[in-house]
């Protein structure tokens, strides 16, 4: 059994599209359990049915045809019930519904599992046969068992939008990719790649109008890995075992293939980019050797691929080919993204971003946020990188993008653009207006800022100051450490665009999701490891040389704020200001004029939370990081897109947890300002508000926003919405409220969705 389930899953997974995969499945199943029919019904979410989709045994003109509702026949039942469902005489069942065309007259036994992956049912596999019997448990089990590897195949096809092409081949045009909001905004762009990509199946498709300088391109790079091959096996033969000496034969072998050779220059000639020429030549043997039964040759399908991205590597080494988009907006679109390729691109031809990993807290969507650009994370297992130089709409709104839209979708987001450039210009006219509620209380609102160039944005936002710099960026774009001096000297200019608003400083806050690319840092729980204060502790060298930065770029301007992160025991404040002293204390020594700033400590760890009182006397000020602290108090990774749904900053816990902190903060003096997105979110801050925080701060892009919601509401009205907030039981609740608040104080048009 297992060895004809392998067969199948091989077989599918090897199949070229979706329809052949599908009909190889039905196929396969039938002859193997020896029944009349087997058949795959698809769910079409989008109008509430299922569509057969595939049949080995019923009419085949009904594939794509007929379609069921949801909840009708035993398709349907199966598909409520989301288990087996096994009938000696499926014509008897109360929930049989005889559909003429598909000729099922003659089937009795029946036997259905249903397609699942994350808990959504993607479609129902059946059986059916002519006998008046029950299936036995090893039929059932194999048809289970092979329903959850069609159900993975199938959840992969639907990332890639190919199900959607098969169910409802005239909306194409119109179809989104849903993701998750990375940064609101709306742009129409050009898709650009940052940099030519790692894996074959990344090279996006390109055409070129120099097929000769692409196939000498192509020569060279074949010459250059059989050298490299040559050399290597030279130095290794010694070295190495037989079997693993024939391999560079192996490999030189496929290197002077004339077919594969051939194959990637006649597709040269014909207008292909090499890169892809290459991809394409390789990719079909690969597919053809992975079909294989022999072990041996299944095991060259590797073999190929790895020399397939030992020529790409060479070819990526030639001079760059120009970007299909240059001088257009560009929509940025990478599997992971760091700050680097960010920083790269020049900022007025970056439009938005798209980033197939990652979810709304990964710190490229923060940075799109400070930007004030567009931003859609999580899309998940999507080839787009295949499609540079195409048009697409990223709506950072819903987290959704549409590639190549159709005229009708198009214009439908040049109105929403018009209308959103309206709105922004009517918000710039509170620029000079506090932030401050009808009945006359004030709220200090600040703005974030993670780059120099981030010093624009955040002075023109109308915020009141700096209320979180976060100095790793610096670290990010560059090559290695920076110097004392050179960070002094873009702490200065952060300072001095300030002053004398506060800006507040974060010492380097590196791990989690945010790595040094001259300093990685490798674990199994990189949230639960090294990060933060447990970093920059254990590298007094390079918390002190921050620290010393920091105090001598404040000499001139004294607006600085200090705030160390990722706290969780009190010892660790204790050790971070008793080095915050020492370097006070050095640079006296070497006669600089510093002073000890005010120092905060951030909540974002439950520990920290539940100590905030003994943790704000020993220092100025507390900001409550709710990016982490909802990660580490619901348990669920900020950057992962599967447990995405269950993020959520609006969870009753936290909230609770924030009221204490407030309460925490008020005890003892100190005031509370709230720095996570959550800050960013109009009706999450007018809740905030209501709870008693002191201070909030938001994206530059965000401020505006926040003020004009701030300005909506009285002091009264926000504390009975936190009161009720207090009470709820669900997040669904939270939202539920807080969306009615916003309507009665007239700002329907930004409820949150989904309620
Ligand atoms: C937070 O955790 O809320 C925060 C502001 O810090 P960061 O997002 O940089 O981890
Ligand atoms: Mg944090």
């Amino acid at each position: 059994m297992l060895e004809t389930l392998r067969r199948i899953v091989q077989e599918v997974s090897a199949a070229p599209d979706l329809p052949s995969a599908l009909a190889v499945t039905v196929n396969r199943i039938r002859d193997t359990m020896q029944v009349a029919a087997c058949t795959v019904y698809l769910a079409d979410e989008d109008n509430r049915e299922f569509v057969l989709m595939a049949t080995a045994g019923l009419n085949p003109q009904a594939v794509g045809r007929v379609r069921l509702d949801r909840r009708q026949g035993l398709v349907g039942l199966v598909a409520e019930r989301q288990e087996p469902l096994n009938l000696e005489d499926a014509s008897r069942h109360p929930r049989f519904h005889p559909i003429a065309e598909i000729g099922e007259d003659d089937y009795h036994a029946l036997l259905g599992a249903p397609l699942i992956q994350y808990r959504r049912v993607l479609g129902v596999l059946l059986v059916q046969h002519t006998a008046i019997r029950c299936f036995q448990s090893s039929e059932v089990d194999f048809l289970v068992t092979i329903a959850a590897q069609l159900a993975s195949i199938l959840n992969h096809a639907i990332l890639s939008g190919a199900t959607q092409e098969l169910l409802n081949p005239l909306k194409v045009g119109a179809r989104a990719l849903q993701g998750v909001a990375g940064a609101p905004g709306i742009v129409i762009g050009v898709i650009a790649i940052p940099h030519l990509l790692a894996d074959l199946d990344d090279v996006p498709d390109r055409l070129t109008r120099n097929p000769a300088a692409e196939e000498a391109a192509f020569q060279n790079a074949i010459a250059t890995v059989e050298k490299e091959l040559r050399e290597a096996s030279d130095r290794l033969a010694p070295l190495l075992p037989p079997t693993e000496q024939a391999l560079f034969s192996v490999y030189r072998m496929m290197l002077s293939s004339d077919s594969l050779l051939g194959e990637t220059r006649a597709r040269i000639r014909a207008g292909q980019w090499a890169p892809a020429a290459w991809r394409d030549a390789v990719l079909a043997r690969v597919r053809l050797l992975e079909q294989a039964t022999d072990p041996y040759l299944s095991t060259r399908a590797e073999d190929i691929r790895d020399l397939g991205r030992r020529v790409l590597n060479h070819l990526r080494a030639e001079p760059a080919q120009p970007v299909a988009v240059t001088g257009e907006r560009c929509v940025l679109v990478a599997e992971e993204m760091s700050v680097a390729h960010l920083a790269a691109i020049p900022s007025e031809q970056l439009a938005a971003i798209v980033c197939l990993r990652g979810s709304a807290l990964s710190h490229v969507a923060l940075l799109a946020r400070a930007m004030g650009i567009p931003a859609v994370m999580g899309l998940g297992d999507r080839p787009l990188g295949r499609f540079e130089g195409n048009t697409i709409i990223v709506d950072g709104y819903q987290g959704r993008v549409y590639l190549n839209p159709d005229p009708a979708m198009r214009a439908e987001y040049r109105q929403l653009i018009a209308a959103e450039a309206e709105r922004s210009t009517g918000l710039g006219a509170l620029r000079d207006l506090p932030a401050m509620t009808r009945d006359g209380h004030a709220i200090p609102l600040y703005a974030k800022a993670g780059l120099l160039t981030d010093i624009a944005a955040a002075g023109q936002c109308g915020a009141a100051g700096i209320g979180l710099y976060r100095t790793e960026f610096a670290f990010m774009v560059r090559d290695s450490f920076p110097s004392e001096e050179e960070q002094c000297q873009i702490y200065r200019q952060m300072l001095a665009a300030f002053a004398p608003q506060p800006v507040v400083m974060r010492t380097l806050d590196i791990g989690g999701d945010k790595t040094l690319p001259y300093f990685q840092i490798k674990e199994n729980n990189p949230f639960l490891g090294w990060r933060g204060m447990r970093f920059t502790l254990d590298h007094p060298d390079i918390f002190l040389t921050q620290l010393r930065a920091m105090l001598r770029a404040n000499a001139e301007w004294n607006n600085l704020r200090i705030l160390f992160p990722m706290i969780t025991t009190v010892e660790e404040v204790d050790e971070a200001l008793r080095l915050l002293a020492q370097a006070h204390e050095e640079l006296q020594e070497d006669g600089w004029p510093t002073v000890l700033p005010p120092v905060g400590v951030m909540i974002e760890v439950p520990s920290a939370a539940w100590q905030a009182g003994q943790l704000a006397q020993r220092v100025d000020f507390l900001s409550v990081g709710t990016n982490d602290l909802t990660q580490y108090l619901l348990a669920v990774d900020r950057d992962n897109p599967r447990v995405a749904g269950l993020y959520d900053s609006l969870h009753p816990a936290l909230l609770k947890t924030v009221a204490y902190i407030i309460e925490q903060g008020r005890a003892t003096g100190r005031p509370v300002n709230l720095c996570g997105e959550m800050a960013a979110d109009p009706g999450a801050a007018v809740l905030l508000l209501g709870m008693g925080v002191n201070s909030l701060s938001a994206g530059p892009a965000s401020v505006p926003r926040v003020k004009w919601a701030i300005r909506s509401f009285t002091l009264t009205e926000a504390q009975e919405l936190a009161r009720q907030a207090l009470a709820a039981e669900t997040v669904r609740e939270v939202h539920h409220l807080i969306n009615a608040a916003l309507r009665r104080a007239g700002l329907g048009e930004i409820v949150h969705e989904p309620e």
